[in-house]
């Protein structure tokens, strides 16, 4: 790895490192929320409630769960961060209601797509009941897993989204009539008339929402979740046609709720005026015109600020939850007074903002590769320095030159001569006059100027255009216990950054800086691009690995779409994921352990049967035994090796070695 000598020589006299400056280096106030902090002891300590009462030590838990026998890759869910996150957008429109003299009240409903595990809804759907929140559903599957979970409280409001067929709205529609406040949103024209058909089929008055193509667009990578061009949504001609058509049938009190989605993590709270204050204004032209109208909705996108730049970029947002609420609840109110509406229910559809903060990826190092083992002290005469060989071609003797001769003042030269020297090194090797020692060290005589030129270059002020990149060409690669196809696809897919740091040894210099790579064969598996609040940092501060100890790293703010969004690559499954709560004095606990996919689960996933596969393998060992005089006794133990693989975890346990492990069953 690129080793930080010149901060290590400083280091020494410099003030030792703390956890202050770890958090520091990482910028965990900017984007932590105040959930994460660098403790005393060097370990990463999670305050679910942001008070520094209640706090625990993230490696507590990891070591709890590999004393139950599990390993890292490893989810661990905070549910009181969860109920936190709640209870923080409760009162930021609770403030900006009273603020804003506002006479409607304000009800969240959780898009159930944003993390659609049981435990988190269930969490969200307990912990909201105090304000009154309900759900969001997008499609049938969701719609028959939240009519059921809501049975006890069905005055709870829930919002169906998507396209809908006529099953969809079949049990919307019972769903009514066993009580719930339910509201099913035509999307596109023809939902209307489906809606009609099962409401009378059924036999209930329905309530009804109209999802509203606004003009006012959203911005960044989700701006066509707006405007004209948007998926979804009604033409203002198309909303009067079909408000005329309930009309016409004398129910024009079943329009209860105008809905948009300006797009998700929206990152300007330009936008939100914009799309907000134009949906007022829809809201309030229907009612005028007889509508029923009860709820505004303005859908989702309170962003996450990732990076914490708090600016109106990609990972970030130049707004507050406090601001954001204020905003939608000064911009109807002022509609509505205007226009001389009564104020409606907000409804916001926010998930991100919600679910993110609650869960953190811990995975284990499992190795590193970089070129700092170039960083090699070249000897003081030319023979010995290219490995004792007396009879020299020239380009290795200007490497060791160049090395040499590297200063401040001579940068710049001695790092042309050792490009051109290494060149030339090449060139003679493929015609054949050099042989593959001397063209060996001609690279590591070249990769030792490289690192001298670019310790050399922290010391400068201005680093040299060209020596700009040698920082990143030096760094390391850290090979993870982790799919960022299955646990971070947006990583991936879209380029959403995620902060990430080490757990512990928070108390210790990072020397090194370094890209991630994951454990799938695929070169797409990288992280190399990570938060910072000025820029996109290229690489990571991280500490040296020790050998025999591991070395955990956490991904943060990773509880909102990437589960569900994550895949199969290399059929690597969903690792283990932990439940953590808190008590009222400051205790934690696991309240649930949910273990990762098996190996069988991956299988069959993609349609294979593990039953077949292991009667292949048991007639494979048959013959074996027949013709190739196998001992039963091995080939019990090697059918004993599979059935356990197939049962085991799909991702790498590097503290368990078979070989040894049917070494030590053998009689
Ligand atoms: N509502 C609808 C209709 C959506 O499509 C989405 C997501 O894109 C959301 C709500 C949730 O958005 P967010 O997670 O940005 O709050």
């Amino acid at each position: 790895m690129t080793t930080f000598s010149e901060h290590d020589q400083r280091g020494a006299l410099e003030a030792p490192w703390t956890p202050t400056d770890s958090a520091d280096l990482y910028q965990m106030a900017a984007w932590g929320a105040g959930y994460f902090v660098a403790g005393k002891d060097g370990h990463l300590h999670v305050r679910p409630d942001t008070t520094a009462q209640r706090q625990l030590d993230l490696v507590e838990v990891v070591e709890a769960v590999r004393k139950g026998g599990h390993t890292t890759p490893l989810l661990v869910r905070f549910r009181d961060i969860l109920d936190h996150r709640l209870a923080l957008i409760n009162a930021a429109f609770s403030a900006a209601i009273s603020e804003n003299e506002y006479r409607g009240r304000y009800c969240a409903v959780y898009p159930i797509k944003v993390n659609q595990q049981r435990a988190v809804v269930e969490e969200v759907f307990r912990a909201g009941s105090p304000y009154g929140f309900g759900l969001e559903v997008g499609s049938k599957p969701e719609l028959l897993a939240v009519t059921a979970m809501t049975d006890r409280q069905p005055e709870r409001l829930i919002v169906c989204n998507g396209f809908k067929d006529d099953a969809y709205l079949h049990a919307v529609m019972i769903a009514a009539k066993l009580g719930r406040t339910i509201i099913p949103v035509v999307e596109k024209p023809s939902e209307l008339d489906m809606i009609l058909e099962h409401a009378k089929a059924v036999g209930v008055r329905p309530r009804i929402g109209f999802r509203v193509k606004l003009a006012s667009q959203g911005a960044g990578r989700w701006r066509d979740s707006a405007g004209a061009k948007s998926k979804f949504g009604l033409f203002l001609a198309e909303v009067l046609e079909l408000f005329q058509r309930l009309k016409d049938q004398g129910m024009e009190d079943c329009l209860q709720l105008v809905h948009c989605h300006p797009g998700s993590q929206l990152q300007d709270i330009r936008r939100i005026k914009d799309a907000v204050a134009e949906l007022a204004h829809v809201y309030c032209e229907l009612s005028r015109m007889g509508a029923g109208l009860k709820y505004l909705d303005v859908g989702g996108g309170l962003g996450v600020d990732y990076d914490g730049s708090r600016t109106n970029f990609a990972s970030s947002m130049n707004y507050s939850i406090e601001e954001y609420a204020n905003e939608v609840v000064y911009r109807i109110g002022s509609v509505c007074d205007q226009k001389g509406i009564e104020h409606p229910t907000i409804v916001s559809e926010s998930g991100r903002a919600i679910a993110a903060y609650q869960s953190v990826l811990v995975f284990d190092v499992l190795g590193s590769s970089g070129l700092d083992r170039f960083r090699v002290p070249v000897p003081p005469d030319a023979e010995e320095a290219a490995g004792g060989d007396e009879d020299l071609a020239q380009p290795i003797k200007d490497l060791v030159e160049a090395y040499r001769g590297m200063t401040p003042r001579r940068l710049i030269e001695c790092w042309h001569d050792a490009a051109r020297a290494r060149e030339e090194a090449q060139q003679l090797f493929n015609l054949g006059y050099l042989p593959l020692e001397q063209r060996s060290r001609a690279d590591e005589l070249f990769w030792a100027s490289a690192v001298k030129a670019r310790d050399l270059c922290r010391r400068l002020e201005t680093v040299p255009e060209e020596l700009q990149d040698l920082e990143e060409i030096l760094s390391g690669t850290y090979f993870c216990n982790l799919s960022i196809f299955q646990s971070l696809p947006d990583s991936w897919a879209i380029g959403q950054l995620f902060p990430i740091m080490p757990i512990h040894r928070l108390d210790e210099r990072p020397t090194t800086q370094a890209v991630l790579a994951d454990i799938t064969c695929d070169s797409d598996g990288k992280i190399d691009r990570f938060v910072d609040v000025r820029d996109i940092k290229k690489t990571l501060p991280l500490h040296e690995l020790r050998p025999g100890e591991p070395y955990l790293l956490a991904a943060f703010l990773v509880g909102a779409y990437q589960e569900t969004l994550g895949d199969l690559h290399n059929l690597f499954g969903d690792p283990h994921v932990v439940h953590v709560v808190m008590d009222e004095d400051g205790s934690w606990r696991i309240d649930e352990f949910v273990e990762g996919d098996t190996v069988r689960e991956t299988l069959s996933f993609v349609q294979y049967d593990t039953g077949v596969l292991m009667d292949r393998i048991a007639r494979d060992l048959e013959r074996a035994v027949a013709d190739e005089g196998m001992r039963e006794v091995e080939a019990k133990r090697i059918h004993a090796f599979y059935a356990g693989e197939f049962r085991g975890f799909t991702y790498l346990e590097s503290q368990r070695n078979p070989a040894r492990e049917m070494q030590e069953r053998r009689p």
